[in-house]
C-alpha cells in the first residue's frame, strides 16, 4: 500500500477471499488453478489467462473489493483497463479506468454492465486504489423456473453511492442470454479483459 493508504480490514465474521498472499480461494471456470499474478501483495490480471472465480458459491452478500488500474494508459474507451466483478458469475459491476476516459453510459466503472449507468463517475486517477462496497441480493425463482424476484444491487465506489438498490432486470440482460435462467448460489467472478488491473483486500459476508 502507498503511504496514507488505509486498508479497511475484514470484519471478524467475513470470509477473506484475498489478503495479499495467494490465490487459494480462486480458480478458473474449469476448476484449474487461477493463473493471475500475485505481486507486492496485489492480485494482478494476467492477460489471456482467463477469468478467475471463487471456489465457493455465494448468493446474498456484502462484498468488499479494491482495484487499481495501470498508471500508464494508452487505449481509450472500453479498452482502457477493463475488468469487472461478476455477481453469481453473471451480473457484472464494471471495472474500467474512467478517469478522463469517455465511454457509453452503461459501460462506465460502477455500471451494471450494459444495463444501468452509475449515478456518478467516482473513479480515481489511474494508479490510485478504488474501493467497491457491494451489497447484493440474489434473484429468486419459482419452482417452474420463472422469476419470483430479480437481483438487487447497491454499490458504493470510494464511499460514493453509484448504484442505489438497483433492480437487475433479466429481460435487459442482452449480453448473457443465460443470465435470465434460474440459478442458485454461484461464484464471484473477476474478468480478464486483457488489462493488468490490480486487486487487493477482498472479503465477503454472506447475508
Ligand atoms: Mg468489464
Amino acid at each position: 500500500p502507498a503511504p496514507g493508504d488505509v486498508l479497511i480490514p475484514a470484519p471478524s465474521d467475513a470470509q477473506v477471499l484475498f489478503d495479499g498472499k495467494d490465490l487459494a480461494q480462486w480458480c478458473r471456470k474449469d476448476g484449474s488453478p487461477a493463473a493471475w499474478t500475485v505481486e507486492n501483495g496485489d492480485m494482478v490480471v494476467k492477460a489471456k489467462s482467463g477469468n478467475i472465480q471463487t471456489k465457493r458459491n455465494f448468493g446474498d452478500c456484502q462484498l468488499h473489493i479494491e482495484w487499481c488500474t495501470p498508471e500508464n494508459v494508452s487505449d481509450t474507451g472500453q479498452l482502457r483497463s477493463n475488468s469487472g466483478v461478476f455477481m453469481q458469475g453473471r451480473y457484472e459491476v464494471q471495472i474500467l479506468d474512467n478517469y478522463g476516459n469517455e465511454t457509453y453510459a452503461n459501460g462506465q466503472a460502477g455500471s451494471i454492465y450494459k444495463q444501468y449507468a452509475p449515478l456518478v463517475n467516482a473513479t480515481k486517477a489511474p494508479g490510485q486504489w478504488n474501493v467497491y462496497h457491494i451489497i447484493y441480493t440474489a434473484p429468486r425463482f419459482n419452482a417452474d423456473g420463472s422469476l419470483l424476484s430479480a437481483a438487487q444491487i447497491t454499490v458504493l465506489q470510494n464511499g460514493v453511492l453509484v448504484q442505489n438498490n438497483t433492480t437487475i432486470n433479466p429481460a435487459r440482460l442482452v449480453r448473457n442470454a443465460c443470465s435470465s435462467r434460474p440459478h442458485g448460489d454461484a461464484p464471484i467472478m473477476l474478468q480478464d479483459h486483457g488489462n493488468a488491473v490490480r486487486f487487493r483486500n477482498i472479503w465477503i459476508r454472506e447475508l
